[in-house]
């Protein structure tokens, strides 16, 4: 039987605990009684946990044996951003896609009032790309960073993977360029993808991105909404890396 996974909020060796609006929803929506079994993630473990006590605001639960599970996988978004309630449904279906982090950034060309209010929802971001590893099944939930301007912006350079997607790239698809790294996949550290605004990436930012030597990939002649495109790459890449984790 496939028991509810959730990630807990304080955990021991031996115990863990959901407080605040995650044991809330437990205990009075669902109703939970002393004694059921859920999947809980601990320290990106995922462990059998028996609720031990049940109160408004924490449930406690004994931690039993080790689930097997899998980890998020080593990508990185860097998303621009845009309107919010696409943005929103981008960091959930990114989430379910295994992404390890999403940085949310202020491009050019990202509109004013956007920039101004992003501050304000980056703990909304959080919230449901934590609701959408849990519903997934994921181990972890993604970092979402706080929201940057694209020249301050700082990712781990070291053995990682820079892909600008660039619907003005006329020679090199994600395709070609993903086919042509093969051979280096399995020293890669991470894969970085970067998405642009609604308007899309400027002049200058371009050249930006080519001074940080990040490649420039397109995704076909069709023009993309921003979150079609992050969604559809963050897909390609993701079973570009599964088949490596599959020793294939
Ligand atoms: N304003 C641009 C235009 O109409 O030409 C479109 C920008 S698009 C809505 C937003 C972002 O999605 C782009 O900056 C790029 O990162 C990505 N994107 C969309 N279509 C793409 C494609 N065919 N290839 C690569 N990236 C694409």
């Amino acid at each position: 039987m496939t028991r509810r996974r959730w990630i807990a909020d304080q955990w021991d060796e031996a115990s863990a605990a959901l407080i605040g609006a995650q044991a809330e929803h437990l205990a009075r929506v669902l109703r939970v009684r002393v004694g059921q079994e859920f999947d809980i993630v601990a320290g990106g473990v995922v462990r059998r946990g028996m609720v031990e006590a049940v109160h408004p605001n924490a449930v406690r639960f004994q931690l039993l044996e080790a689930i097997e599970s899998a980890a998020s996988l080593p990508l990185t978004c860097v998303l621009s951003i845009f309107k919010f309630d696409r943005y929103e449904w981008a960091v959930e279906k990114l989430t379910e896609l295994g992404i390890a982090t999403i940085v949310p950034v202020i491009a050019r060309r990202t509109e004013k009032h956007l920039a101004q209010a992003a501050e304000a929802r980056v703990e909304r971001w959080r919230r449901i790309a934590r609701e959408a590893a849990q519903q997934s099944r994921r181990t972890d939930v993604p970092i979402i960073a706080d929201p940057v301007a694209l020249e301050k912006m700082e990712l781990p350079t070291q053995g990682a993977w820079d892909l600008l997607l660039s619907e003005v790239e006329e020679e090199t698809t994600l395709w070609a360029a993903l086919e042509k790294n093969l051979e280096q996949r399995a020293a890669l550290s991470a894969v970085h993808l970067a998405i642009g605004p609604v308007g899309g990436w400027t002049e200058p930012e371009m050249q930006w991105f080519g001074q940080q030597r990040w490649q420039s990939v397109s995704l076909g002649p069709r023009i993309l909404r921003a979150e079609t495109a992050a969604i559809a790459t963050a897909s390609i890449l993701a079973a570009w890396l599964e088949e490596m984790r599959a020793g294939k």
